[in-house]
């Protein structure tokens, strides 16, 4: 499904910053990936360079999903052709409602995909049915976007998101400051609600924890802009017990 070769990038605005330096990916329908690693590792970056991300460039490599060239898209079409990044801390938009924000992402992405615009009252009873099936409470659909949410409700709101927009690939980064026990197990549940054979997982973490409640596949370990090893879920326990001292130091 996702198939990254030896993708490099740095920062736009300043090519001394190289960040990746030849990230190597294969992650198969139906398959929960983590990538691990240490702080500075380049593990959002990999996020934004796939999304599509403003301030990066890519100098070499590839990105397809389901072997359609992501890198030449534009961020709204790699969304459109599947592709879902979850922010660990989601932008609040005061006056823009939630309900009205999330219509239009889904209808945008209905649009590029040459499916029929969903109508205002369609569309509440997918929200409804969505909501009901992660235990989510609709009530939050009608405030302005993640405006006063605590941070368990932003979350909701994402893995909603998510749901609604029924990617392929998701790609959630969980970056190094990592989330509450609550977050975390919010997170979990929705990622487990909606694992599919259909559709694949980029879990991107510091710590092992969130790997607890979400059970990967396979574990990779980044460092330095490439993923250095890759195992299953035993390699996350490692991390935990040794930290990365020894794996990075083996490499
Ligand atoms: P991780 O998520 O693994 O902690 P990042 O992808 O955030 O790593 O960062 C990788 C490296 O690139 C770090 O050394 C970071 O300082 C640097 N970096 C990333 N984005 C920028 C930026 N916009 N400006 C300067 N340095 C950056
Ligand atoms: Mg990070
Ligand atoms: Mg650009």
């Amino acid at each position: 499904m996702l198939n990254i070769k030896n993708l490099h990038a740095e920062l736009e605005e300043d090519t001394e910053v190289k960040i990746l330096h030849g990230v190597d990916l294969d992650v198969k329908a139906g398959e929960v990936h983590a990538i691990m690693g240490p702080n500075g590792s380049g593990k959002s970056t990999l996020g934004y360079v796939l999304s599509g991300r403003d301030g990066y460039e890519v100098t070499e490599g590839s990105a397809t999903l389901d072997g359609v060239d992501l890198l030449d898209m534009e961020p709204e079409e790699r969304a459109a052709a599947g592709l879902f990044l979850a922010f660990q801390y989601p932008v609040e938009i005061p006056g823009v409602g939630n309900m009205t924000f999330m219509r239009t992402a889904v209808n945008a992405q209905r649009k590029a995909r040459g499916q029929e615009e969903l109508s205002a009252g369609d569309f509440l009873k997918l929200v409804r049915a969505r909501a009901k099936d992660l235990k989510i409470d609709a009530e939050m659909l009608k405030r302005p976007v993640n405006v006063g949410f605590s941070g368990g409700e932003k979350k909701r709101n994402e893995i909603l998101q998510m749901a609604l927009l029924e990617p392929k690939m998701c790609v959630l980064d969980e970056t190094d400051s990592g989330l509450d026990v609550d977050a975390m197990k919010l997170v979990s549940d929705g990622v487990n609600a909606l694992r599919d054979e259909g559709r694949a997982f980029l879990v991107i973490t510091h710590y092992q924890r969130l790997l607890n409640h979400i059970k990967p596949d396979v574990v990779h370990i980044m460092s330095q802009g490439r993923i250095i090893r890759s195992g299953g879920p035993e390699l996350a326990m490692e991390v935990e017990e040794q930290g990365y001292g020894d794996i990075l130091e083996a490499v």
